[in-house]
């Protein structure tokens, strides 16, 4: 006990760790082209932007002379970018039988979140946390780890499956009543729910002011417009509607975005996730060469590896079915895209292969495949998936008052989506991160994980 006393308190005292509250300086970043991302979308070129105590301040306002300054000359300004599905481990989230501790002894919250700073990203719904998400919150919120914000959903299953198990409408509404009680702002789905627990979840969370997202409990196969009751705000995947297709022709894509339209549910595709699992069902030789692999922790990476079920049993008929499916949720996207569903994007980083941060560029870039033009694109990454996590106040958009939560890119991402891989730097809760501190803090990461050498090693980490 006591060496795990004297390792945390290393931990909270190392460098790497330590508060890095400097979001009271000033920053402004002159002559910037701003793409404030606002409806409609207001450009402002060659602006003066000005940030302090963590917000923006002004845009072509008064300068202060005591600021640090950028140099924004022919780079574009965009607002931090939202992941909106992902899976960022914790200890909580090792199998029985693995030694759990706090969040920050086996996954330095650090060493999870810097990939998602590194891209841009700057606020996460986790869709599965548990209590030691709360701490990795906490130990971002409190200055001891940079990452984005991240909002925490419960995951409420039925059944025997995996999370909170709830068989009865009564145990929904009570599981619902505890995951408010212990401070979570979402509800999860999840596939094995009986269709009462489902209507009662829905309910219950809609009356404690707690949105919902998920799957579509299988008990609704062949009664696919009974999921569809009011307050289902969001499906976690396209994949979910695809598991309720027969024909999957357009007509058939049409009617479910018509379901989810008139319902006001709206849709988080998770293309990549479904891309990687298709790319695994065939050989395991891409995830193997997979630049980003360096930066998953090496447990993970094992797991990811070693343990794959998509690739486990494979079989051509299951290869074919993915990329039946692939094709399907492009056509997904399309059909709810012209129906007016909002789309958010979200990756399930988590998945084998679905890298945190790397992976909503990907997304971003299947999205445009599927037919959304660049600044939709951009629409699901900022100013939608705040205004549907109820912090649109804050983030999302680059206007006066709002948290500095900004990308700076060296090209215009409304020419070609890929050019919000072309990062600067990134404002996280006002702080200014440039493009070499954050690639000195992936390559440090990258050492870090290969040192480790894919081999969990407890007895070190405890000091034992
Ligand atoms: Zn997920």
């Amino acid at each position: 006990m006591k060496q795990l006393i004297s390792f945390l308190l290393f931990v909270l005292a190392s460098p790497r760790m330590q508060a890095q509250t400097s979001s009271k300086k000033a920053f402004i970043i002159k002559d910037v082209n701003v793409i404030a991302m606002t409806s409609p979308n207001n450009g402002v070129y060659q602006a003066t932007v000005v940030i302090k105590n963590g917000h923006i301040e002004s845009i072509n306002g008064a300068v202060p002379n005591d600021a640090t300054v950028i140099d924004g000359k022919n780079k574009w300004l965009i607002p931090g970018l939202i992941d909106m599905h992902v899976h960022p481990p914790t200890d909580f989230s090792l199998k029985p039988g693995m030694p759990t501790g706090p969040a920050s002894i086996t996954f330095s919250t650090q060493d999870i979140m810097t990939p998602y700073l590194a891209n841009g990203v700057t606020t996460l719904l986790n869709l599965n946390a548990s209590m030691e998400s709360f701490c990795q919150r906490r130990e971002i919120q409190k200055g001891y780890a940079l990452g984005p914000r991240m909002a925490l959903a419960a995951l409420l299953n039925g059944g025997t499956g995996t999370g909170r198990l709830t068989n009865t409408s009564e145990q929904g509404r009570q599981a619902v009543r505890d995951a408010k009680q212990e401070g979570y702002e979402f509800i999860k789905l999840y596939s094995q729910l009986s269709a009462e627990t489902y209507i009662a979840i829905i309910d219950e969370a809609t009356k404690l002011g707690l949105k919902t997202i998920g799957h579509i409990p299988d008990a609704f196969q062949g009664k696919l417009e009974q999921a569809f009751v009011p307050h289902f705000g969001m499906v976690a995947h396209a994949e979910e509607f695809s598991k309720h297709a027969k024909d999957f022709t357009d007509q058939e894509a049409r009617r479910f975005a018509q379901l989810a339209k008139e319902n006001g549910t709206w849709l988080c595709p998770t293309l990549t996730a479904i891309v990687q699992i298709a790319d695994q069902a065939r050989s395991l030789d891409g995830l193997k060469s997979l630049p980003t692999l360096r930066y998953v922790h090496p447990l993970l990476r094992s797991k990811w590896l070693t343990a794959n079920n998509y690739n486990k049993n494979t079989s051509l008929e299951r290869v074919a079915y993915f990329e039946k499916l692939i094709n399907f949720q492009f056509h997904l996207v399309r059909a709810f895209k012209e129906a007016g569903v909002p789309i958010v994007a979200g990756t399930d980083a988590g998945v084998s292969g679905v890298v945190g941060g790397f992976s909503l560029h990907d997304e971003l870039e299947l999205l445009e495949k599927a037919g959304l033009a660049p600044e939709e694109v951009l629409a699901s990454a900022t100013r939608l998936p705040a205004s549907w996590l109820g912090i649109d106040n804050e983030v999302g958009t680059i206007e006066v008052g709002k948290l500095a939560d900004l990308v700076l890119l060296d090209a215009n991402p409304l020419d070609a989506i890929t050019n919000t891989r072309k990062i600067s730097g990134v404002f996280v809760n006002g702080q200014w991160l440039t493009g070499a501190k954050l690639k000195a803090m992936l390559a440090e990461l990258a050492k870090r994980n290969l040192d480790s050498k894919g081999q969990y090693d407890w007895k070190r980490l405890m000091g034992k």
